[in-house]
């Protein structure tokens, strides 16, 4: 079997001989966006300039033109695809199956129509409601790649969560911090327990919002933080939860009452780490058991541990090999700076 698939020095996962994923790769003429978030978005101004394609969710495309502008997207020729639709280009099928990250991400499959081989790229995902696919190459993220990092505490974080905006609610406002996505999680897990105080949200926050209820997200009624109703709630601190992007935390209601959603959090689903500030350890990325587990049941032959963006692939590959008994390298390499001087 010939191996068509490594990750660039720009953090591109190449799949077969077309397609490179979020990131920039000046041969492949497919650009897949996998999701929103920024390190999956890099060099799509590019892409979009140089590609013939780049392809993405319809939820995908929709954030993308709240977090960048409407006009961003039309430098270029994008195409929508439903999970499982699938896109042929030059004797490969491309398609996008679910992952559960944040709304409107995926994972990619390219399969070569001549040989059958299956290259699967995981992109970022949680293993609860992400479909394992077969895969001979398989690429996975490698976030929580290290074997100390896990999260034994499943949806206990959820009602921790709740436990504690209740509890701040009583004295008055309270602010929650996270990335695009995870807030309107949060939301969500609000609404659907019936914790009745009003949602504020800044200008970006809430057109993510928007979006995601367009894409079928339940949050309940948001009031945006600029409209003279949530600017009274919040200077009165009266009870509500306000919801901003985790970028603003340094300067936000830094006396407030103050929840941070973080997944680097393994010892236990919540921690008091200043007189007003907790964090929940919510993630929405597989645990190091969750990515062996995914390894597994897929079947590779060979795997890419991604070591472009944050996260342990060296040892992650290491620990697939070992464990698992499959050919398992870290990619890029990442060179060693040593001075011989
Ligand atoms: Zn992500």
């Amino acid at each position: 079997m010939s191996v068509e698939a490594s990750v660039n020095e720009k953090g591109a996962i190449l799949l077969g001989k077309h397609v490179a994923c979020d990131s920039y790769d000046e041969k492949r003429p497919l650009r897949v966006v996998t999701h929103v978030h920024y390190d999956h978005t890099k060099g799509l101004q590019q892409s979009l300039r140089s590609c013939q394609a780049v392809v993405m969710t319809p939820a995908t495309r929709d954030l993308l033109e709240v977090m960048q502008s409407p006009l961003f997207l039309m430098m270029g020729n994008v195409k929508t695809l439903a999970y499982e639709e699938p896109f042929e280009f030059n004797n490969e099928c491309l398609t996008l199956h679910r992952a559960d990250h944040i709304i409107g991400a995926a994972q990619v499959l390219v399969e070569d129509d001549e040989t059958g081989t299956r290259y699967v790229y995981t992109g970022d995902f949680r293993p609860s409601d992400t479909p394992i696919l077969d895969a001979d190459v398989l690429v996975i993220e490698s976030t929580y790649g290290n074997p100390f990092q896990v999260r034994p505490f499943g949806r206990v974080v959820e009602n921790a969560f709740i436990d504690l905006v209740e509890t701040g609610l009583r004295h008055g406002s309270v602010y929650v911090f996270g990335y695009h996505g995870k807030l309107q999680e949060l939301m969500q897990i609000l609404h659907s327990n019936k914790v009745k105080a009003p949602f504020v949200a800044p200008e970006k926050v809430f057109q993510v919002s928007k979006v995601c209820e367009k894409h079928g997200m339940h949050l309940g009624k948001v009031l945006l933080s600029s409209e003279e109703e949530a600017k009274a709630i919040l200077e009165h601190n009266e009870p509500c939860v306000a919801f901003y992007h985790m970028n603003s935390r340094r300067y936000v209601a830094r006396n407030s009452f103050r929840i941070s959603v973080s997944g680097w959090e393994f010892s236990c689903p919540r921690r008091q780490i200043s007189d007003n500030e907790h964090v929940v350890a919510l993630s929405d990325h597989a645990d190091f058991n969750g990515l062996i587990r995914y390894v597994r049941e897929s079947k590779p032959k060979l795997v890419i541990t991604d070591n472009y963006r944050v996260g342990d692939a060296t040892i992650l590959a290491r620990e697939i090999t070992k464990r698992l008994g499959i050919e398992a390298r870290a990619m890029p390499q990442k060179r060693l700076d040593v001075n011989l001087g």
